[in-house]
């Protein structure tokens, strides 16, 4: 991401909530990982398009390719301002509304929390061969308890009718135990794939 020192947070958090958008693939549209916050990394180039993190890390404030205001406070921008940023509306000046909630325009002009993100002089030079360390932001994601809900509904529900339609409309009264069958089976199932699939 390119941003000069006359940027507002405003932007900042505009552009970096639309490259992380445009680094998501389309199937993204359908997981149940979101983005939460951001944290400081070190990060190493060792060949070309091959980078490492290296684990939570702010550049030296003395570093003569970064600049930002360095603050007493560790991280400098926490993770909660991170995710409230993210989510807050960058409609500007048009005149808009939102259904399900208030406005959440933050920022009001100003680069408080611009300033004490390091910034890099020089763009990583992905296609170089030559190893170089660096230090940036990477995006930490959550689980979306709606998409989870959704998949388990989806998941659910056709067992459930089966066992509602089995006991009424086609005339198994009181055969709890077969109508229950695919059901049961059914959440055995969604378990042990909400176990593997979704603890990463
Ligand atoms: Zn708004």
């Amino acid at each position: 991401m390119k941003v000069d020192d006359s940027r507002s947070d405003d932007y900042f958090f505009r552009e970096l909530k639309q490259s992380y958008h445009g680094l998501c693939r389309f199937w993204k549209k359908f997981s149940i990982w979101r983005y939460d916050h951001c944290i400081f990394v070190a990060a190493e180039k060792f060949l070309a398009h091959e980078i490492t993190p290296k684990g939570v890390g702010l550049a030296d404030p003395n570093h003569p390719e970064y600049r930002f205001k360095p603050v007493e406070r560790d991280p400098p921008v926490t993770p909660r301002e991170f995710r409230s940023r993210f989510y807050s509306c960058y409609q500007g000046g048009k005149k808009h509304a939102h259904r399900w909630r208030q406005c959440r325009h933050q920022s009001l002009g100003s680069a408080d929390a611009l300033e004490r993100i390091p910034k890099r002089d020089r763009m990583v030079v992905e296609e170089s061969e030559k190893r170089e360390d660096f230090w940036g932001l990477e995006a930490v994601e959550c689980i979306s308890f709606l998409m989870f809900a959704i998949y388990q509904f989806l998941f659910l529900i056709a067992p459930f009718v089966f066992w509602a339609l089995w006991l009424t409309l086609w005339g198994h009264n009181g055969d709890l135990q077969n109508a229950s069958v695919p059901l049961l089976t059914a959440i055995g199932l969604w378990s042990l794939f909400r176990f593997t699939v979704f603890n990463k």
